[in-house]
């Protein structure tokens, strides 16, 4: 069986760039599976759908015309690795992530990035719902103070100025939404190693999952 390692947490929690640091020392592939729900609310958006309206939500959803390919995602043909990382998008997705119609759709899709020689698997129910037979499963989290200092850095970066008070409503209202959901709710499987990347480096987090991964 292909090993998987699942890296589950809340938004800003350092997840991606510690799950690209994990593979990249694995030579392993890597699921975003985030972006399946972003690129579901962007083509969602672009057929003028509403976020509410589950149906055709969800047949978005069973019909996506993806591709990944070496960091480029594209949709219907079209590079939309920029797209996906609007507020808009990101805000839509969380609203449709909570539609057990809209996860049943991507569950096959996501399973189907397990290859040889292995995956790490980051997003909320990697190691709950997706891969509940991964090898290894991690729940990272941050104080919320931590994860919106990254998160303005990171717009920083792109030349986005944003105030901190504003991004941690924002992260608190996706947590919100995120950990009280009925379906697939964010929460650590049972026998996950739960790490506080608060006080450490992407670094020294991707460190700490490579010896849990040798023990
Ligand atoms: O991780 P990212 O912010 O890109 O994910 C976008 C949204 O998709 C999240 O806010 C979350 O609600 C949802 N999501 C999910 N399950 C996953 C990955 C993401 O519900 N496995």
């Amino acid at each position: 069986l292909v090993p998987v390692i699942t890296i589950d947490g809340p938004t800003a929690s350092g997840k991606g760039t510690v799950a690209h640091g994990v593979a990249r020392r694995l030579g392993f592939a890597v699921l975003d599976s985030g972006a399946l729900y972003r690129l579901t609310a962007l083509a969602s958006l672009r057929r003028g759908i509403v976020a509410t309206d589950e149906q055709a939500v969800a047949a978005v959803a069973e019909a996506l015309d993806v591709r990944f390919d070496g960091g480029h995602i594209y949709l219907e043909g079209h590079e939309a690795g920029h797209d996906i990382r609007q507020e808009q998008v990101g805000n839509f997705a969380s609203q449709v992530a909570a539609f057990g119609s809209v996860r049943q759709a991507l569950l096959a899709r996501q399973r189907a990035f397990r290859r040889p020689p292995g995956l790490v698997a980051d997003g909320r129910d990697m190691g709950t719902v997706v891969f509940p037979d991964a090898v290894l499963k991690v729940f990272l989290v941050a104080d919320v103070n931590a994860r919106a200092e990254r998160r303005r850095k990171q717009l920083m970066e792109k030349g986005i100025s944003a105030k901190l008070q504003d991004l941690l409503r924002d992260m608190r209202e996706r947590d919100a939404r995120d950990t009280q959901r009925a379906v697939a709710p964010l929460a650590p499987a049972a026998d996950a190693h739960t790490l506080d990347s608060s006080r450490m480096t992407a670094q020294e987090t991707v460190q700490a999952i490579m010896e849990l991964w040798q023990a």
